[in-house]
């Protein structure tokens, strides 16, 4: 049996925000769908509308911002918009009526924007706060963030926005909470790739919401803004983001200090250090570690995970250890002995697992059978959409 390689076209997912201006094309007025106790849900005036998954996933994101940023003393606009962003800068976009306008952004790829926080101010029908294509707990508490720091009038560097929202948006929902993670594989392998240099990294502190700037620079910023905030985070082992500001402000070289931190965060044994979080005692922590690790496509890490998967008692665990050990084989070198591992052991492991939500658990054994039942494999794309929650990042 061979194990093809899954996940060939994928498109990372790009929050964002503080867009100056914004565009609407076609419907342009919106109606209440919902009220809750902190945020109004708006939708456009002929559109539907889940209201049950907004309110439960955003009842989740609020949660974690106010638990860090302190809770929220406006209502928030949240928009639910049909069709995808078009950014036409790094601050300008336009809501189109499209389904999943993938955006190309040069040496960095194929990019989908989720949603968008808009600060609006600018014309008197320029609707402000945040707006969501397409729904997940880790976009909603992302541009909670902006939405929060705004109301609290912060004019934070941008970057310093960004690497806030990053860290805190990327994480997995578990039990009813919120569990945040912190290390992002794209911008790090990113920055890895093609490390900025002093000049360049001068020239993306500067940028800033007002100031017009490339959808790529706006991409490079918050993957920055993510490297050094990283760094902050594994130093005082929480997420202490107005200590972090204040070292920052308060700083006698701020360039010297944000620059050490970025290329502490890309050393490759910061990557597997802490991936090492994999057997930790706290099945949260395990699986949040392993979503998305299958973009390093290391072989070293699918070890890892391979190992992990021979004591590891949870599922919803088990699921994450396999799909993303699959997704790497797609993305670099790995041998044949660890690939007939993940076959003999993982495979296994999806036909059994028990999993709170059934249609993650029934895409699981669709994903069994897509490797050992021919005529199953049409069925193995959509198996991974269904299971995202364990590998998108
Ligand atoms: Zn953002």
């Amino acid at each position: 049996m061979h194990l093809d390689r899954p996940l060939k076209k994928f498109i990372s997912r790009l929050c964002a925000s503080l867009l100056l201006g914004l565009s609407l094309t076609g419907c342009t007025s919106w109606r209440t769908a919902a009220e809750f106790e902190n945020w109004t849900l708006y939708v456009e005036d002929d559109a539907e509308v889940d209201v049950d998954r907004y309110s439960s996933t955003f009842d989740l994101a609020f949660g974690a911002v106010e638990t860090h940023f302190g809770p929220f003393t406006d209502t928030v606009s949240v928009h639910a918009i049909t069709g995808s962003v078009a950014l036409d800068s790094g601050n300008r976009g336009t809501i189109t009526g499209e389904e999943d306008a993938v955006e190309y952004v040069e040496g960095i790829g194929a990019t989908l924007v989720p949603a968008f926080h808009a600060r609006g101010g600018g014309g008197l029908f320029e609707p402000s706060g945040i707006f969501v294509a397409t729904l997940a707990t880790g976009t909603a508490v992302h541009e909670l963030v902006h939405a929060r720091i705004s109301e609290l009038g912060l004019d934070l560097p941008l970057w310093f926005e960004e690497g806030l929202a990053h860290l805190l948006g990327d994480g997995i929902e578990r039990d009813g909470r919120w569990v945040m993670d912190g290390f992002a594989f794209w911008p790090w392998l990113e920055l890895q790739a093609n490390p900025p240099s002093d000049e360049e990294l001068r020239e993306l502190f500067t940028l800033s919401a007002k100031r017009e700037h490339s959808v790529r620079d706006n991409v490079l910023l918050r993957f920055v803004g993510w490297a050094i905030l990283f760094d902050c985070l594994q130093e005082c082992d929480g997420f202490e983001w107005q200590l972090w500001l204040d070292e920052f402000i308060n700083s006698e070289d701020r360039f010297t200090w944000a620059r050490t931190r970025l290329d502490r965060t890309m050393e490759e044994s910061t990557m597997l250090d802490w991936m090492l979080r994999i057997e930790d005692e706290d099945p949260a922590v395990r699986l949040t570690t392993a979503r998305g690790c299958w973009k390093l496509g290391d072989e070293r890490v699918v070890k890892l995970l391979l190992d992990q998967l021979e004591i590891e008692e949870d599922d919803e665990v088990k699921v994450c250890l396999v799909v993303n050990a699959m997704a790497s084989l797609g993305r670099g070198d790995i041998s044949s002995r660890v690939e007939r591992r993940l076959w003999s052991n993982g495979l296994r492991a999806l036909r059994d697992v028990e999993l709170p939500v059934k249609d993650e658990e029934e895409a699981a054994r669709e994903l069994y059978r897509s490797y050992v039942r021919w005529g199953r494999r049409r069925g193995r794309q959509r198996s991974f959409d269904r299971l995202e929650r364990y590998w998108g990042e």
